[in-house]
């Protein structure tokens, strides 16, 4: 009979996985709006010649940039939508984070539930 603590260690790792798995998808589920999308800070010329920004720096701008490749659309922020845009990019990033976390967790339980497999083997003799 082999000693059930490599198990019990196995199951407590898991069971703190789910745990954890549980709270992110708290996360991920929160109805909040998201823009698939990131923001850079340019600075850019107005074009007018006596503008400070005709030497340098240029005026601050947000830069939305969404898609990639062919598909790759930049947009100026306006003023006025500056910390939406700012809180629904953040949304976007927070919920990839907890994404990538879930799958790191997938993993991990698998390497886990290998072990188990492995512990649980009595061979016939
Ligand atoms: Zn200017």
């Amino acid at each position: 009979m082999k000693s059930r603590k490599p198990i019990l260690v196995l199951l407590s790792r898991i069971r703190r996985l789910e745990q954890r798995r549980a709270e992110l998808l708290e996360i991920l589920l929160v109805p909040e709006p998201f823009l698939k999308a990131s923001l850079s800070l340019v600075h850019r010329t107005c074009g007018k010649p006596n503008c400070h920004c005709a030497r340098k720096p240029g005026h601050p701008a947000w830069v939305l940039a969404t898609g990639s490749g062919a598909q790759r659309r930049c947009q100026v922020v306006r003023q006025a939508d500056r910390e939406t845009v700012h809180e629904r990019v953040e949304n976007y990033r927070d919920f990839r984070t907890a994404m990538r976390e879930l799958e790191a967790i997938a993993e991990e339980e698998k390497g886990l539930l290998k072990g188990l497999m492995e512990e649980r083997h009595e061979p016939y003799e």
